[in-house]
């Protein structure tokens, strides 16, 4: 069953219509969420890129461990930053940092906040009904109802669609299942 709130699927719709307008996209562009990052002034690294970072925990989370982890949000010194790993697809990529985006976006507070030995804050841990807001947000983020109409009006096939919005296959069949854009399409085909 869903957590999410009345409201709350449209609210995401509006945000990624609202989102591409700042950005001067239209409402049935891709959604590079790097461009979103900057955009919210939100720094992304990739591991090698964190300032200070030591040569043990590089190794570790690039070449002995680089599956077991896709991004982290950390704060410090009121700098908000995104760590992404490098070492998956794009469309995992794009996944990842929409869904980090998006508790940053939705203000949600963490579960468990770790304190690096440097002194930073590191978030990676929250509630359910948090983790299912953020997957709806980014999920809608980079493939909004009306994106993926225009889409599969133009009968693109599905291999192409996930290549032109930057997602991964699943996330475009859970989204053609959520948005129900294939029901509308079946129904307006008679
Ligand atoms: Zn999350």
């Amino acid at each position: 069953m869903s957590n999410l709130r009345r409201g709350f699927k449209t609210w995401c719709e509006n945000a990624a219509a609202s989102y591409r307008r700042d950005l001067a996209l239209s409402r049935a562009s891709p959604l590079d969420p790097l461009a979103l990052a900057r955009h919210l002034r939100i720094v992304v690294w990739a591991p090698e890129e964190i300032p200070g970072i030591k040569n043990d925990v590089l190794f570790h989370l690039t070449v002995t461990d680089p599956d077991s982890w896709d991004a982290v949000t950390i704060q410090s010194n009121g700098i908000t930053a995104i760590i992404l790993n490098s070492a998956p697809d794009i469309g995992r990529r794009n996944n990842s940092l929409a869904h980090e985006l998006s508790h940053i976006i939705l203000e949600h507070e963490p579960a468990h906040i770790f304190h690096t030995p440097d002194g930073h804050l590191m978030m990676n841990e929250y509630n359910a009904v948090h983790e299912e807001e953020a997957n709806c947000l980014s999920s809608t983020l980079l493939l909004p109802r009306e994106a993926l109409l225009q889409a599969v009006r133009r009968g693109l096939s599905d291999s192409a669609m996930a290549q032109h919005f930057g997602v991964s296959p699943q996330l475009l069949k859970m989204r053609r299942n959520i948005t129900g854009v294939d029901r509308q399409m079946a129904y307006s085909r008679g």
